[in-house]
C-alpha cells in the first residue's frame, strides 16, 4: 500500500511531494531536506488515519461482493443486481459521507511540519 506523501516547501517556494525517509535537495536552490527530522509516531499518525479510511471505503464493497458473488452464481442472477445496488448505493451514500469525515479528521491532526535545512 502507498504511504501518503509529504509535501515539502523550500526556503525558495519550490513544492515537492515526497515520501517519508527521503532527503530531497532543492533543485532552484540547492537546500537538502531531511524527511527523517519527522517525528515517526506523528508520521505514523497519519499512515493510520489514512489506511483506516481506505479500509472503511473498500471493506464492505469487498465484503458484500465475497458473499454476493458466490450467491449469484449458485441461486441466480439477482444476487448479481443485488451486489451492484449495494455497492452503488455504499459509493453514492456512504463513501462521500466518510471522505468528508476522514478529510475533516485529517486537516485537523496533520501538522506542518518545521524543518531546517542540513
Ligand atoms: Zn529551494
Amino acid at each position: 500500500m502507498r504511504e501518503p506523501l509529504i509535501t515539502l516547501t523550500c526556503d525558495c517556494g519550490t513544492t515537492v511531494e515526497i515520501g517519508y525517509g527521503k532527503v530531497w535537495t532543492c533543485d532552484s536552490c540547492g537546500k537538502t531536506w531531511d524527511t527523517n527530522r519527522i517525528p515517526a509516531s506523528e508520521y505514523g499518525a497519519l499512515v493510520a488515519a489514512v489506511r483506516r479510511y481506505r479500509l472503511l471505503v473498500l471493506g464492505p464493497p469487498v465484503v458484500m461482493a465475497a458473499v454476493l458473488i458466490p450467491l449469484s452464481v449458485l441461486s441466480g442472477l439477482q444476487y448479481a443486481f443485488l451486489l451492484f445496488v449495494l455497492i452503488m448505493g455504499y459509493g453514492l451514500l456512504a463513501v462521500p459521507q466518510l471522505r468528508r469525515r476522514s478529510a475533516a479528521q485529517m486537516q485537523k491532526s496533520t501538522k506542518s511540519w518545521k524543518l531546517r535545512p542540513e
